[in-house]
């Protein structure tokens, strides 16, 4: 298995180099806030309850967004290995995850960290709250509180997994394609 942490903060194109990364390298992606939105979409009482968190930018409560995982993890035994994005989070996070994956015998192999000024940040979410239909981009009050516990709360991540010597930043600005390069040859590096 090989499996990848995308991390950096909410606008850094996450998302976006998620979807070719998979593609490229066969991996199954795991967005928790994919999974939680589709929680909101089916009304499920996690949803609900994960709905009014996520609309004041606030972190979802760890063993929910664990056990969000643990599932998706579970239900997929066939993947090649995955790539998880939005998460971990939180340090609690990331001692689950690692405990999750090593039950599994397996690791995680790289945490590529996507770097963006916050300026660009908030103009990307801003664009984007323009037809996304998603309700935390719509309010830069929101988008700015996002930013501020990504700062707070999940840059702590990445020292967790700095001292295993995981951690490879990326600059996020430049085009898409200039971007996904750049993961692509830090990714081929540690396969060959
Ligand atoms: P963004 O990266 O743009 O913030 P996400 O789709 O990753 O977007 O997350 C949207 C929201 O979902 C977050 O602001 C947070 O409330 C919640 N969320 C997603 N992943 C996690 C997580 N691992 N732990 C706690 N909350 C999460």
């Amino acid at each position: 298995m090989f499996n990848i942490i995308l991390f950096g903060p909410p606008g850094s194109g996450k998302g976006t180099q998620s979807e070719r990364l998979i593609a490229k390298y066969h991996l199954k992606h795991l967005s928790t806030g994919d999974l939680l939105r589709s929680e909101i979409a089916a009304q499920t009482v996690l949803g609900m309850e994960a709905k009014k968190i996520m609309d004041k930018g606030e972190l979802v409560p760890d063993e929910v967004v664990i056990g969000m995982i643990n599932s998706a993890v579970d239900n997929n035994p066939q993947a090649k290995g995955f790539l998880f994005d939005g998460f971990p989070r939180t340090k609690a996070q990331s001692e689950a995850l690692d405990q999750l994956l090593s039950a599994k015998n397996t690791a995680i192999h790289v945490f590529l960290s996507l770097e963006v000024s916050e300026e660009e940040l908030v103009k990307r979410l801003s664009n984007r709250g323009l037809t996304s239909g998603r309700s935390d981009d719509t309010n830069e009050e929101v988008i700015r509180a996002r930013i501020a516990e990504y700062h707070k709360k999940t840059s702590i991540v990445a020292d967790y997994y700095q001292q295993f010597d995981k951690v490879v930043k990326i600059k996020g600005e430049g085009t898409v394609e200039e971007i996904f390069n750049r993961l692509c040859f830090e990714i081929d590096k540690r396969l060959s």
